[in-house]
């Protein structure tokens, strides 16, 4: 892969010391007033398809996380997906979600996901997908949350081949130590299963406050496809 956008010399010259200089300043040139996130976006593909996922996350429409997800195959971005409720029903900013409503009284974050009406955003990516007919097999997720316990499954399903991800999430049965073990090692069991892993990503985040409502750190144990940060 050349740096040099098609710039560098024929193949097989060996140039002069002046001509080299003049190639380098030829580069610098090129590259003068670019910003550094465009450098970034070329350099590292999965922080450039992170980078996406985040401004999809910007639509997010949850009183709980705010998520953004996108499915990627062949390195081209074939779905993307936000949370929030179903689409022609109540926002759950606005109170359309009971759940989500009481989740600072009743209900906290990762629990009585059997009650909340949000559609999360990989699962949003993925129907979505669904809708017009592409397929999922083999693809790439980015999500910017750790994919939860449900989400997990359904990508499996979806034969989603790999996993990006930003900030943690981990399986909780609030203070009962036996039930979050036991989501713990079923939880697992799925994260196994992607045949390209799943990784987290080192991407700066400036909304993270926003976005996530409690910091997790990582507790699940690396995968056998080594969980890696990037
Ligand atoms: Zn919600
Ligand atoms: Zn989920």
């Amino acid at each position: 892969m050349g740096k040099h956008n098609g710039q560098s010399a024929h193949a097989g010259e060996n140039p002069a010391p002046a001509a080299k200089a003049a190639m380098n300043e030829d580069s610098r040139a090129i590259t003068k007033g670019e910003p550094q996130a465009a450098r970034d976006a070329r350099e590292n593909r999965h922080k450039y398809f992170m980078n996406i996922a985040l401004a999809v996350r910007l639509r997010a429409n949850c009183k709980g996380n705010r998520v953004g997800a996108l499915i990627v195959l062949d390195n081209r971005i074939i779905s993307t997906g936000y949370n929030g409720t179903p689409e022609n029903m109540v926002n759950c900013l606005d109170g359309g979600c009971y759940r989500c409503a009481n989740r600072d009284k009743s209900y906290k974050s990762g629990e009585a996901y059997d009650l909340c009406i949000c559609v999360h955003a990989e699962q949003n990516a993925i129907l979505a997908a669904a809708r017009f007919g592409i397929s999922t097999a083999g693809s790439t997720m980015y999500t910017t949350m750790r994919p939860c316990f449900g989400c997990a499954k359904e990508m499996l399903q979806a034969q989603v081949r790999s996993v990006y991800y930003l900030h943690e999430w981990n399986p909780s049965a609030k203070d009962d130590v036996l039930k979050t073990a036991a989501q713990t090692a079923e939880y697992e069991k799925l994260m196994i299963r992607f045949p390209g892993g799943v990784h987290r990503l080192d991407v700066p985040d400036a909304d993270v406050d926003w976005a996530v409502s409690r910091k997790m750190p990582a507790t699940i144990s690396l995968d056998r496809h080594g969980t890696v940060d990037i």
